[in-house]
């Protein structure tokens, strides 16, 4: 008998009543993708997706189940027959090979037609572990636990259980755009959608030459990281430098970043729509800058009524730092770059901007055409699995 399977625990799906057939199927193909170099196989139940290990090592695989959305948690179990004799011999087993001095054992009976109930197992199972070996029991503080899952057709047990991600199975709840910058705060707001089951496909406005062509590739290096949790990234460049100096010509400059912004929403939303992506997400955190304050969004979230997203809305710039280095985007993102909301940053930005007069100073320019122009002169580029992949 030996731990060679790893348990993997849906956690929030098991309230999704009739989508979960659905989920399950989602997750499973995930699990299946994640895993593909290793070629171990996997199957799935009403509760759980089992993973057959063989003589691999689980951590690597582990490790690679946690970036895995949809995952409440992982547990590395020994499989038994579903009688208390196995069972027995497989707690003792595994509380020999943990080599501590106190253990405690936790029963759940799927399968209420066993005849003893929890209770009476876990006596059991703990008074043959008495008998055989110098554990004592220890309720509070055990040194080793052993978590025993009783089924119908076999028994689960297990010494060690890691938290997954949890969120649903990505691609499960739809497809959004997402306006990537090459700042921090973007990447971020990324996973947070991404952990929750929602798939990126991600849209960033340059304004050569005012900004260098090297964030490009500073956006594919973000991305990379991002493809540990999302294997597949589309990026769409959109040539942002017509309607910047337009605005720039037109606008007076406390209003500049208003009237930028409701640019690139109306762009964001017709990508989204091109491309049945059913929201647009930002990182903007609400407070943060002169466009984030509530006023401010409210006058740019104006030109639609189209969903938009704000994953970190009430994130602090701490907190997201964090997750930013846990992610590995954040050295990435603080590599030096000119953001097209940098190089032409207004010295008195409006924080209070009023949405007659953003309305009034946009229609000084035919903002209908450049948009258009910018709609027809997209670059799509496509990371996979680590690595810029040509167009599908
Ligand atoms: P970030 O760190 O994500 O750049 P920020 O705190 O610098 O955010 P802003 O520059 O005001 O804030 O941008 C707010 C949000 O607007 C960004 O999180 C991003 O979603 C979007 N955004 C800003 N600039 C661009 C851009 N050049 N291309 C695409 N999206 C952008
Ligand atoms: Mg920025």
């Amino acid at each position: 008998m030996k731990a060679d399977t790893l348990m993997i625990h849906y956690g929030e799906l098991s309230t999704k009543g009739d989508n979960r057939k659905a989920f399950i199927t989602c997750l499973l193909h995930n699990v299946r993708v994640a895993l593909k170099k290793f070629g171990l196989p996997c199957h799935a139940d009403r509760d759980h997706i089992y993973v057959q290990l063989g003589e691999e090592d689980p951590r690597p695989i582990i490790a690679r189940l946690k970036e895995v959305s949809g995952i409440q948690r992982i547990s590395v179990v020994m499989k038994t027959a579903p009688q208390l004799e196995e069972m027995r011999e497989g707690v003792l087993q595994l509380l020999k090979e943990e080599n501590k001095e106190t253990f405690k054992i936790d029963v759940k009976r799927v399968d209420k037609r066993f005849p003893l109930d929890s209770y009476g197992i876990t006596c059991d199972l703990a008074d043959y572990v008495l008998d055989h070996s110098d554990y004592a029991v220890d309720l509070h503080q055990p040194g080793a636990k052993v978590k025993v899952t009783l089924r119908s057709d076999a028994a689960y047990l297990s010494c060690h259980e890691e938290l997954g991600l949890g969120g649903y199975p990505l691609g499960m709840i739809g497809k959004v755009t997402m306006m990537l910058s090459g700042g921090i705060d973007s990447p971020v707001a990324a996973y947070a959608l991404i952990r929750r089951g929602i798939k990126v496909e991600c849209l960033h406005f340059a304004s050569p030459p005012y900004t260098s062509y090297a964030v490009v590739d500073k956006l594919k290096d973000i991305l990379v990281c991002l493809n540990d949790y999302q294997p597949d990234i589309k990026l769409q460049i959109v040539p942002f430098t017509k309607i910047q100096e337009a605005i720039y010509e037109s606008v007076p400059e406390p209003y500049c970043i208003t009237v930028m912004r409701r640019m690139m929403i109306r762009i964001a939303v017709a990508m989204a729509k091109k491309n049945k992506a059913l929201a647009v997400a930002t990182g903007e955190s609400i407070g943060q800058v002169a466009s984030q304050t509530l006023e401010s969004i409210g006058v740019i979230e104006e030109v639609t009524n189209f969903p938009i997203l704000r994953p970190l809305c009430v994130e602090d710039k701490l907190s997201i730092i964090e997750q930013a280095k846990r992610l590995g985007t954040y050295e990435i993102s603080i590599r030096p770059y000119e953001d097209c909301c940098t190089i032409f940053k207004p010295k008195r930005p409006k924080t209070k901007p009023k949405l007659e007069d953003a309305k009034f100073y946009e229609s000084k320019f035919d903002y209908e055409t450049l948009i258009q122009e910018c709609l027809q002169n997209i670059e799509t580029i496509y990371i996979s699995e680590g690595k810029e992949v040509e167009g599908k």
